[in-house]
């Protein structure tokens, strides 16, 4: 999609801070970080959020979450802990229409 940033950032047309890429992912960091440790992990298929996944992506969605649990690993915080969130809609305050894992860890995390 030309106008969504995450794909301009998967396309190298915008720049970003990236920890990791493969085939189907990119990890990057959060522009605006609301922990010490916040990255977002991204398919590069363009998909605008849960609600919008079909059957065939089930694959890209377990690999979302291996690579959270790897990110999670190579950055310290899987013993200590962190969250997985995919906000959905407004009224979760999804503000980019390309779904996102967010990956917040390095701190005891507020409840929401
Ligand atoms: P949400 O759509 O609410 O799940 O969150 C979108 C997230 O993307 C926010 O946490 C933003 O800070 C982050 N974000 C927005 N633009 C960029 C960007 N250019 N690079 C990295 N993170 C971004
Ligand atoms: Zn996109």
């Amino acid at each position: 999609m030309t106008d969504c940033i995450f794909c301009k950032i998967i396309n190298k047309t915008a720049t970003a801070s990236i920890i990791h890429e493969n085939n189907n992912i990119i990890v990057i960091k959060d522009i605006a970080p609301k922990a010490p440790i916040h990255l977002l992990i991204i398919p590069k298929k363009h998909i605008s959020s849960v609600n919008q996944l079909k059957l065939e992506d089930k694959e890209l969605v377990g690999e979302l979450f291996l690579i959270a649990k790897k990110t999670a690993r190579d950055q310290r915080i899987a013993e200590t802990g962190y969250r997985l969130i995919f906000d959905t809609g407004k009224d979760a305050g999804q503000t980019i229409d390309h779904l996102h894992l967010h990956l917040l860890g390095g701190k005891k995390l507020p409840f929401a």
